[in-house]
């Protein structure tokens, strides 16, 4: 059997040909702690419940990924993340669990009460147990200040170390075929409050963002000629602006262009000199790339499956337009970002296995040592956890 959140996997994490266990009424608020600065959830919960209710109560998180469609449970569970200096993706943020494992025990956990399972199950890939409760690090709300501003490419690479070290969430989108970058630095505000109007809004985020990139995308996969010079309308449309607002609302945006994705994880300092082979082999085959390369940050955590383990991390993001092949644009990035001894996101494409993942991973025997424990049938086993975990 498989517990499954709202399918926002690119991979095949949560498919099983058993049983399906839906999220929908494992949801809701079920505590708040503000003494502790915790709050726990219904591990169902979708991102967009947790940040509405939190900021309902005057709480936020410290920092989230792009989108706030998933559930808690399916976040947490392949380490989705966003960008940030000192804040690191939900997993870090997840002070205590509720996990039924497969001889039907509810374990719950903490860095206090049943740790092992806690350090692992913080991003268990749903092949530890079924997640019920999720309780995160909660802070009173605070303002985000956002500048979104074009800078080229070179520049973007030749200040990145300063860039990230600067600002508390930095993050930039690279378009291929360009020299053209958006950047994006969010920063805590003393406010006031200033969100962008709702015709700025509906301009950035509706017409270029999602409509006019939409049409451009769809023109590029029936003439993929066409891409390059489409690349570049879309690295001049977005201009600067500047706004301030409620976390989750400056760390998301609505996505409805549909795409396929992969993601690596990389030792900070490789980023640059990767994104560098990456563009060199883009240049130098015949890939139409429309959509852009997005890289962001975070530091180093304790959580053996997390792709930020144990080192600075940088992540390098490709993308491509829904239903154009997107193969061998991926197997360049993957050639490349192995090369620098990235790992790839749980929760999109890739093509590694457990061998690789094993010497990816200081601690990956540790955690299968505990899926042995907790889950010697395999209950929860499916096809993408044999390819990653092993048997
Ligand atoms: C448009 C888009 C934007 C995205 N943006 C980001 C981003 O900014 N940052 C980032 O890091 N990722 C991002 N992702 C990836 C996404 O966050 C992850 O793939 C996430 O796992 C999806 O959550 P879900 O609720 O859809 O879970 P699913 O995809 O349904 O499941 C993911 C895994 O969680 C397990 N699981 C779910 N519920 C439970 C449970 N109750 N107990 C145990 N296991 C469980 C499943 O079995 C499966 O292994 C994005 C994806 C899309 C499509």
């Amino acid at each position: 059997m498989k517990a499954a959140g709202t399918g926002h996997s690119f991979t095949a994490a949560a498919a099983t040909d058993g049983l399906l266990l839906r999220p929908e009424r494992l949801a809701g608020l079920r505590a708040i702690d503000r003494a502790a600065g915790t709050v726990t959830v219904g591990a169902g919960t979708t991102l967009r419940q947790l940040n509405e209710t939190l900021s309902a109560h005057g709480l936020s998180l410290a920092n989230m990924g792009d989108i706030m469609e998933q559930t808690a449970s399916g976040a947490v569970s392949t380490g989705t993340h966003g960008t940030g200096r000192a804040s690191a993706s939900l997993s870090a943020q997840v002070r205590g669990l509720e996990l039924v494992t497969a001889d039907g025990s509810v374990l719950s956990c903490s860095a206090d009460e049943n740790p092992e399972v806690f350090a692992a199950a913080r991003l268990g890939l749903g092949a530890l147990g079924v997640l019920t409760a999720l309780t995160f690090a909660v802070e009173p709300e605070f303002l985000l200040r956002a500048r979104e501003e074009p800078m080229p490419l070179d520049r973007v690479t030749a200040e990145f170390d300063q860039l990230v070290a600067e600002n508390e969430h930095f993050e930039f989108y690279w378009f291929p075929h360009t020299t053209s970058c958006v950047t994006k630095r969010n920063n805590r505000s003393a406010g006031p409050a200033a969100p962008p109007g709702r015709i700025g809004a509906f301009v950035e985020d509706e017409l270029l963002s999602n409509g006019l990139f939409g049409a451009l995308c769809a023109v590029g996969r029936a003439v993929p000629a066409a891409i390059p010079g489409i690349a570049r309308i879309a690295g001049r449309a977005l201009s600067a602006r500047t706004y301030t607002d409620v976390p989750y609302k400056v760390f998301t945006s609505p996505r409805r262009v549909r795409f396929l994705e992969m993601e690596y994880a990389l030792p900070r300092e490789a980023a640059v000199p990767a994104l560098r082979e990456l563009w060199a082999a883009i240049e130098r085959s015949r890939l139409r790339v429309a959509f852009p390369v997005e890289v962001r940050t975070a530091p180093a955590d304790d959580i053996p499956l997390s792709t930020a383990y144990g080192r600075d991390t940088a992540y390098i993001a490709v993308h491509m337009y829904r239903s154009v092949p997107y193969q061998a644009y991926f197997r360049a990035a993957e050639q490349i970002m192995t090369s620098h001894g990235g790992r790839p996101h749980w929760g999109k494409l890739h093509s590694r296995d457990a061998g690789h993942l094993a010497a990816a991973y200081p601690k990956f025997e540790e955690f299968t040592a505990l899926r042995d424990r907790l889950d010697p049938q395999r209950v929860f086993g499916n096809d993408y956890l044999r390819r990653v975990l092993g048997a």
